[in-house]
């Protein structure tokens, strides 16, 4: 049998919230070495990017901040981080304990990646119309993937409701041998991003945020956000970019749950109200359409060289609406969440996106004639 090469050097999450502090550690025989200790450490501090041909289209400052640069490719890990660490504090999830949760991707890659490099194990519950990348990437990442067919929130067989009870079932057999990270309603989401996206916002733009955008899934990235920046400047306008087949943009602008079309990105839009989503601090609410965002995306690629996903083409869209409502002179920061590669089959698929009747750029064909 092979032996491990790091057999007696695996770390045992003993300690809850040993591994807080993401901070660079000074290693003792080697002074001046930064070192990160751990994957924990290195999730968030991400570069805020001048996005060149928004700030010119609008003449404000368009900052993304580069979440598609975490250790597991997306602001999920974020939220992976935030709710792993709240519930070793609490004592919900213990030492080689189960990770289960419900997710369209992004939070299931974050947590199996943080779950394995603290000695849990993930069991991870998805709807089958999520990207492949994502599928393959969750799996790549050591995690139990259970596919299940889409269904809406009020049934039963939800990936949501479906994670849970599987999370119940493995306690009952064996007492406090699961965690359901709960996403969509455990505010810890929300309260990690109010704590750490927000702050790294505030500092790397000396406060001088103007306006916040971006798009919701479990919208613990825009309340979080929200919060924190309307503590330290009131007159910040937070905005929601929100997909079309989304009900979240009517939801604010009109008080109505109510959606209309429908759109290929995913892990963003929500038809109904979460925990994380709730008093979000929201000025404003755009409903986006896929032949507005991925454009963007596509040109965000050609002539600036950021390659990012769905959720990022609907956050530019925004951060240009924003731009255009505030006018110029303003610093509008958004999110760019995942890479585009994720989406490499469906973002940059002529075939597909024709049959979605989003426009296809020239050198797209050229790069996949069919
Ligand atoms: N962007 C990407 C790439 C995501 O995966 C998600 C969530 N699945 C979001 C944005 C939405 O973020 P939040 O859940 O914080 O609203």
């Amino acid at each position: 049998m092979l032996e491990s090469p790091f057999r007696g050097l695996r770390w045992q999450a003993t300690e809850p919230g040993i591994n807080l502090l993401p901070k660079p550690i000074q290693v003792p025989d080697f002074p001046a070495m930064s070192v990160l200790p751990d994957l924990s450490a290195a999730v968030g501090h991400t570069p805020l990017l001048r996005l060149r041909q928004a700030s010119a289209l609008t003449g404000c400052e368009i900052l993304g901040k580069a979440e598609f640069l975490n250790p597991g490719g997306s602001i999920k890990d974020r939220t992976a981080l935030g709710l792993i660490l709240d519930a070793e504090k609490s004592g919900k999830l213990r030492p080689g304990g189960t990770i289960v949760e419900g997710t369209a991707g992004n939070t299931g890659i974050g947590l199996a990646l943080i779950g394995a490099s603290r000695g849990y194990r993930s069991v991870i519950f998805m709807p089958d119309t999520q990207s492949r990348e994502k599928i393959d990437a969750l799996r790549v990442a050591g995690a139990e993937v259970r596919l299940v067919p889409a269904a809406p929130f009020k049934d039963p067989r939800h990936y949501v409701h479906i994670a849970r009870a599987y999370c119940e079932s493995l306690n009952e057999a064996s007492p406090g041998s699961a965690w359901f990270g709960n996403q969509f309603d455990n505010t810890a989401n929300r309260d990690w991003h109010e704590a750490t996206t927000a702050v790294e916002i505030w500092e790397q733009t000396k406060g001088r945020v103007d306006g916040f955008v971006c798009s919701a899934g479990t919208g613990g990235t825009l309340a979080g956000v929200g919060r924190a920046l309307k503590a330290r400047k009131s007159g910040v306008k937070i905005a929601l970019s929100d997909p079309t087949g989304s009900a979240l943009a009517n939801y604010i602008n009109r008080g109505e749950l109510v959606a209309e079309g429908s759109s290929i990105s995913e892990g963003i839009g929500s038809s109904r109200v979460t925990a994380n989503f709730q008093n979000a601090p929201i000025d404003l609410a755009w409903s986006i359409s896929d032949q507005e965002s991925v454009p963007l995306l596509h040109q965000l690629l050609r002539e600036e060289g950021w390659c990012v996903g769905g959720s990022s083409g609907v956050n530019l869209a925004g951060a240009i609406r924003l731009a255009r409502a505030l006018g110029p002179g303003h610093t509008i920061v958004t999110v760019l969440g995942d890479a585009g590669t994720r989406y490499q089959a469906k973002l940059f698929n002529p075939a597909f996106l024709r049959e979605k009747g989003i426009p296809v750029p020239a050198w797209l064909d050229q790069a996949f004639p069919s």
